[in-house]
């Protein structure tokens, strides 16, 4: 069992109502709030409700409907917030495991946007 999910992490208790959250939008299957710490005008979350430690363990195990809902969130979330279909661009970061430096161990994406992000990597 390559995936070990931990229900203690900050984002299963968001799920569970036991942290407030700044709530984007929420569906069947996924949730979407705002970062707490914005790295851009536009920072926001975008989590399954099960429990996905990241994103190969979401795209390897949820079912089709998670993973339809969870796609389509991303999609909404592009449009509500200005970024997506004729907007100014946003970026899409999905942080795993150690050399991906993921802080909470529940599978998240990050919708960045509102301002240029400059080069995706730097170096070293
Ligand atoms: P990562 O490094 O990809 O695991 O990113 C974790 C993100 O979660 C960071 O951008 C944090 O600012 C954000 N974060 C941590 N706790 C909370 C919280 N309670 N509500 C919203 N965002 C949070």
């Amino acid at each position: 069992m390559p995936y070990s999910y931990d229900d203690q992490n900050i984002f299963a208790k968001i799920l569970r109502g036991e942290i407030p959250n700044n709530t984007v939008l929420e569906t069947e299957h996924t949730l979407a709030f705002n970062d707490i710490a914005p790295q851009a005008p536009v920072h926001v979350l975008v989590i399954p409700k099960g429990p996905y430690v990241c994103y190969d363990h979401f795209a390897l195990e949820a079912s089709e409907a998670e993973i339809v809902d969870f796609t389509r969130t991303v999609g909404k979330v592009c449009e509500m917030t200005g970024v997506g279909p004729g907007g100014e661009g946003f970026r899409l970061i999905s942080n795993a495991g150690e050399n991906g430096v993921q802080e909470v161990p529940h599978l998240h994406v990050h919708i960045l946007g509102g301002r240029n992000l400059g080069r995706m990597l730097q170096k070293g």
